[in-house]
């Protein structure tokens, strides 16, 4: 029988299956605590927990780990991360650096099924959802195998997060839970392309987590093209949908020349971004290679996000990072160069 990584269980999981195996619920909570907090690698190390339910254990489980591939290092500092995964798909996960900030940008889909006609991950197609265990070890392997301090964590790397929510969800429980990583919600980002039920399950399953939604056009007819999703989720259910956000609410906008520039379409997204009380962070278009897409020029953008201050809305211009690693946003594609 092949084993189960031991990390694709939430804590409820464990609790029940730690019962079935005849030990108290509470041992739930010490494994809990040696994977997550202590970074155990074998179940041996585990030494609170009896010899007994240890081997109980190894007989149904494995630690699964993420092996590291390739790792590149930006001028600008930023990190990017290659994983093999067990199957000998591969992954890619970002460490970026700010002031007091180092923000992990983190996988959840080998590939992209949504294909936004500037974004290098959805061009080679979707491969498989990234389970639990595979989204928590991007985690665990910067922070216990190289010691970073990580300060917050953003859900996105490669994949649609809320293409794949059960795993997603789960990897969030174990993130949030106590014996777990204890990571509050305010630290964790999900972005969504714009699923809609998949907004409307994570409001249920967490209120206080930030939603971050890749806009990159304020009306329909010009969303269809960028993001072909909209055709399936129009803008004005997916407006509603994010109306009741509980948490931070930002809208993504990528200025990409002659497409979604000008400043009328400035005013439309204004609109959007006032009656949701969101904030807009623009973005850089990074170069693709095949694409023929070209970033708006400096001072335009300049002009852009000047449009939007001066209307009240809070906008930001984000400075991409890692471009010349190709670990910019859009960039991953989770291949050995
Ligand atoms: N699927 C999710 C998670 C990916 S997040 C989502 O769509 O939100 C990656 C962010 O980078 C998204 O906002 C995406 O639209 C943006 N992006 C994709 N390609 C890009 C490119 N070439 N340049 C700049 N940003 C890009």
């Amino acid at each position: 029988m092949l084993k189960k990584n031991i990390k694709d269980l939430t804590l409820e999981e464990l609790e029940k299956i730690v019962a079935v195996l005849g030990e108290p619920a509470y041992r739930a909570k010490q494994i809990f605590s040696w994977l997550y907090q202590k970074g155990a690698a074998s179940f041996e190390q585990m030494s609170t927990i009896s010899q007994t339910l240890r081997n109980k254990l190894e007989k149904k489980y494995v630690i699964g780990t993420v092996e590291l591939s390739a790792q590149l290092r930006s001028s600008d500092g930023t990190e990017k991360f290659l994983f093999k995964l067990a199957d000998g798909t591969f992954i890619e996960s970002v460490l970026i650096f700010a002031q007091e900030r180092k923000t992990v940008c983190l996988s959840t889909q080998v590939g992209c099924k949504f294909a936004c006609s500037f974004c290098a991950s959805g061009r080679r197609g979707f491969v498989r959802n990234l389970l639990p265990g595979e989204i928590t070890n991007q985690i665990l392997f910067l922070q216990h195998k190289l010691k970073h301090k990580i300060t917050n964590y953003v859900f996105m790397g490669m994949g649609e997060p809320l293409d794949n929510f059960n795993n997603l969800s789960k990897a969030i429980m174990i993130m949030d839970a106590k014996e777990g990583m204890n990571i509050g919600s305010r630290r964790i980002t999900v972005s969504t392309c714009g699923i809609i039920p998949g907004i409307e399950k994570l409001k249920k399953l967490n209120p206080q987590i930030n939603l971050s939604v890749s806009l990159h056009a304020a009306d329909d007819q010009l969303r269809d093209t960028l993001v072909p999703i909209n055709r399936r989720y129009r803008l004005k259910e997916l407006i509603s949908s994010c109306a009741n956000f509980a948490g931070k609410l930002t809208l993504e906008y990528v200025l990409i020349k002659d497409k979604n520039d000008a400043l009328q379409q400035a005013d439309q997204l204004a609109k959007i971004a006032k009656r949701l009380g969101a904030k807009v962070n623009l973005i850089p278009l990074s170069r693709v290679t095949g694409l023929d897409l070209e970033p708006t020029p400096g001072e335009e953008t300049g002009i852009f996000l000047k449009r939007l201050l001066k209307q009240g809305v809070q906008a930001t211009l984000r400075e991409s990072k890692g471009r010349d690693i190709s670990a910019a946003c859009g960039q991953l594609a989770g291949k050995l160069k």
